[in-house]
């Protein structure tokens, strides 16, 4: 994709500080650093978002993913880390080419809160939902 920022960045058409890099996956400091170390990790094949990757991709960045993590959590001190992953506008992507955010957290220090509100559990809605959702072998 000529006009996709990331595939420039595989390209090597304009710079990247990266992190990790095999044939399949690269891994690079996002721009803007939402907490230190925050990180990238995307296809070099270019996907539009997770709802278009295929299997072979997938496996090839979560083979990865742990690794990753695991030395942003280790080389920097990191208390924790967040998983986040935006696909289409709706959830808050910006950059159309798949892309997966690390986020090490460093306890209550790093100014980012991610919260899901509690309820109280509707068991019979979690059960339409389970029949609705159900997906065979
Ligand atoms: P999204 O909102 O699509 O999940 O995240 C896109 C991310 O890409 C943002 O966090 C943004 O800071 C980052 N980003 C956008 N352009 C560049 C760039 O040219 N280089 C790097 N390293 N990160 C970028
Ligand atoms: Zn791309």
């Amino acid at each position: 994709m000529s006009d996709c920022i990331f595939c420039k960045i595989v390209a090597g058409e304009i710079p990247a500080a990266k992190v990790y890099e095999d044939q399949e996956v690269l891994a690079f400091l996002d721009i803007t650093q939402v907490t230190p170390g925050h990180t990238l990790v995307i296809p070099k094949k270019h996907f539009r978002n997770l709802l278009d990757l295929d299997g072979q991709t997938s496996t090839a960045i979560f083979s990865k993913i742990p690794l990753i993590a695991n030395q942003l959590k280790d080389k920097l001190g990191a208390n924790g880390i967040n998983l986040l992953n935006n696909s289409e506008e709706a959830a808050g992507q910006t950059v159309f080419h798949t892309h997966f955010h690390l986020l090490p957290r460093f306890d209550d220090q790093d100014g980012l809160a991610i919260t899901f509100a509690t309820n109280q559990p509707d068991f019979d809605e979690l059960g339409r939902l389970s029949q609705l959702l159900q997906i065979g072998e």
